[in-house]
């Protein structure tokens, strides 16, 4: 939905006792981070099983007094990152960067706002300096055009280098701008709960932490508007970091599955189509890509193409329905099932056997590459074959799509821990595999079709 910022400057989360201690501080800048990072059971990141991730951001408000480290240190940590539909830290680096920024609008004052993310800063910069508008498939445009927006009457982006302790040990050296990033970090770990901060129990300095509430994102984003700014966002006026193309897809994708089902409905078949995952199947069939192919991807994905089940459908008499609705190639009644993993054409049953050489071979690389692992990638691999080729077959895997609890189906218990170096291979396997099945639909459609020509 479209949102405009009513909220005039009184109206805002920054508490009476915050702008005071603002002022106590003279003149200061703010080091501003986001983290991002996975969370829950690994094979839901390894199978793309709606896995779950957890957002943050912080900001940490330092005096630009000589006394600085004497002073206190005011931080902010923001949590639920993900319920703006964020999919990076790069929304999370964003969010850090615009609260400090209203922060400068509500208390009529100015500062520079440190950041390690080069990435944030490019793009503002690139945006301020065009002078263009975000464009519909921008993700996070809400947010830039907040920033910009705020950056037109205050405040200035500066770049730091990140994690200050990973090029100097001695914390005794580090800059104040060194110091600012590494809490900024801990802000945004939500790690700041004390009202001191010491670095390690030998470390010469204390700081005075004055640690504000934790917010939650959904809650903070349409306060953090600039006056008068109209903008994308969710129902309740929440920002979305999703761009609005996105967000038009994946409406116009919801209601799609739903009309197949309810097609389904009609003919006394159970849904198919809600439970089936296909941000992952669009992944696999490498849409976002494979432009050239799209369409043909498209029509196998979603079954939309003239096979005799489908040609079958709009006819009534039975004994042309029958006829209709048996294969080509052979006398079996045709579906996408059939051509993919049944069909007895000879060209089909090449084209599978390859397939099947590929996978294992895939499978095998990947042992290869991660020897310490052996057992476990091969005992996915097993598990991924059976269900290709049985005894556990799912014919719908060839064409990319799965449902939750087929992809659940690798796990062995809730809690198994996976090592990340294996987590990335299985990662990178369950795609790879993912991907020659849906070639191979390509490749066995392509056949069936130069087959049914030449009859
Ligand atoms: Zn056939």
């Amino acid at each position: 939905m479209i949102a405009h910022n009513q909220h005039q400057q009184h109206n805002t989360w920054l508490t009476q006792s915050l702008i005071h201690d603002l002022s106590l501080l003279d003149t200061f800048d703010i080091f501003t981070d986001g983290s991002w990072s996975e969370t829950g059971p690994a094979w839901d990141h390894i199978t793309h099983n709606s896995p779950t991730y957890t957002g943050s951001a912080g900001l940490v408000i330092i005096s630009r007094a000589d006394n600085w480290m004497d002073l206190p240190i005011i931080t902010l940590h923001i949590y639920n990152g993900p319920d703006i539909n964020a999919i990076s830290a790069y929304s999370m680096e964003l969010l850090s960067i615009i609260t400090a920024l209203h922060i400068l609008t509500i208390t009529n004052t100015t500062c520079t706002i440190y950041t390690d993310c080069q990435a944030v800063v490019k793009k503002i910069t690139k945006l301020q300096q065009t002078n263009t508008a975000t464009r519909a498939n921008t993700s996070d445009a809400t947010l830039l055009t907040a920033a910009i927006q705020h950056l037109k009457s205050r405040g200035q982006l500066q770049s730091v280098k990140g994690h200050p302790e990973r090029t100097q040990s001695d914390e005794t050296l580090w800059t104040r701008e060194m110091w600012g990033n590494h809490l900024a970090d801990k802000a945004a770990a939500g790690s700041l709960t004390k009202s001191y901060y010491q670095y390690n129990d030998n470390s010469p300095f204390t700081f005075y932490i004055n640690s504000l509430p934790s917010l939650d994102a959904p809650t903070l984003t349409p306060l953090l508007s600039p006056p008068n700014f109209w903008y994308f966002g969710k129902i309740g006026g929440q920002y979305t970091s999703r761009s609005l193309i996105d967000s038009v897809h994946h409406n116009r994708l919801t209601t799609y599955l739903q009309t197949r089902d309810q097609y389904r409905q009609r003919a006394n078949q159970p849904p198919l189509w809600q439970t089936l995952n296909i941000p992952l199947a669009s992944t696999l069939w490498q849409l976002t890509t494979n432009s050239t192919s799209r369409s043909l991807c498209n029509r196998l994905l979603f079954d939309k193409h003239w096979h005799g089940r489908n040609q079958a459908k709009a006819i009534d008499d039975p004994a042309l329905h029958a006829l209709i609705s048996k294969c080509p190639l052979c006398v079996q009644p045709d579906s996408a099932q059939h051509w993919i993993t049944q069909c007895n054409h000879p060209r089909a049953i090449d084209i599978r056997k390859s397939t099947i050489i590929k996978l294992r071979q895939q499978i095998a690389d990947a042992v290869k590459s991660l020897p310490a692992y052996t057992s476990s990638i091969q005992y996915f691999g097993t598990s991924y074959l059976s269900l290709v080729t049985g005894p556990n077959i799912v014919p719908d895997i060839w064409r990319g799509l799965w449902t939750a609890s087929q992809l659940d189906s690798f796990r062995t218990s809730y809690y198994q821990y996976i090592p990340p170096l294996l987590i990335n291979s299985l990662k990178k396997l369950f795609l790879q595999l993912g991907q020659i099945l849906t070639s191979s639909c390509i490749t066995i459609w392509t056949a069936r079709q130069k087959t049914i020509y030449e009859l």
